[in-house]
């Protein structure tokens, strides 16, 4: 018993004795360490973004006219951890005014394979379009862009579609991409073979009111996981934290 004391009484001097040693980087959250530290995050990104191209080899060769892609920007393109870094570091979360900042900034990194994978897809032939639906303001849109072509994500033939108006969702822009009306007007009518996004709105619209656990017995029920929709791991925040709302 007494040896049992001894142990417990030293492993407790060690951890509180090796605290002072820890990073800064250690006092952040689990959910955003994940995306800063792991390399685990890294390989899911990958490994999602190269099976997609896969398909989308497949599918494409299907394709008689235009189709596109179509990628959701923040967690999915860009990679935004070091805004959540700052925001814990300053012991605030998320506002307007500081997200405004941050993408002026022009500063969000790429997500690891997202560059290979739209080079390769734009490789596929002149039918083949990049589509991003993100819902960063109309006004942050030259600020977006600046940031994508910084890390030569962008190409002249995409199609950038940022949010005007709450009820512009990316429902709303979607159709536009595949009927080239609105802003798509007079752009090439596009089949849309697959959605890239770390939120469930970013593949289809979602019914709120049907209640978390039918949202999520249908997505369950969904075959179009990894043939059409795509997902990147944001454990940091999404429409999953207000039940879809
Ligand atoms: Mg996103």
């Amino acid at each position: 018993m007494k040896k049992w004391t001894t142990v417990i009484a030293i492993l407790l001097f060690s951890t509180f004795t090796t605290s002072p040693t820890w990073s800064q980087e250690t006092k952040l959250p689990k959910d955003v360490r994940w995306v800063t530290d792991s390399a685990e995050y890294i390989g899911l990104c990958m490994q999602t973004y190269d099976l997609a191209l896969a398909k989308i080899k497949i599918a494409a060769k299907k394709q008689t006219r235009p189709w596109a892609v179509v990628l959701d920007i923040d967690e999915t393109v860009l990679n935004n951890v070091q805004y959540e870094v700052e925001r814990v570091a300053e012991g605030q979360g998320f506002t307007s005014e500081s997200w405004t900042g941050w993408v002026e900034r022009r500063e969000a990194t790429a997500i690891p394979g997202v560059k290979k994978f739209l080079d390769n897809v734009r490789a596929l032939g002149e039918n083949a379009y990049v589509v991003f639906i993100t819902n960063r303001d109309a006004p942050h849109e030259k600020a977006t862009m600046d940031n994508l072509k910084k890390l030569g994500l962008w190409h002249e033939r995409d199609v950038l579609l940022c949010r005007q108006s709450k009820s512009d969702t990316k429902e709303v822009r979607r159709r536009e991409i595949m009927q080239a009306s609105g802003r798509c007007a007079g752009l090439p009518r596009k089949n849309i073979i697959a959605l890239f996004g770390d939120n469930l709105k970013d593949f289809y619209e979602v019914d709120a009111s049907a209640g978390l656990e039918n949202i999520r017995k249908n997505a369950m029920l969904d075959d179009r996981w990894g043939t059409q929709f795509f997902v990147l791991p944001n454990p940091m925040y999404g429409s999953w934290e207000r039940e879809y709302k």
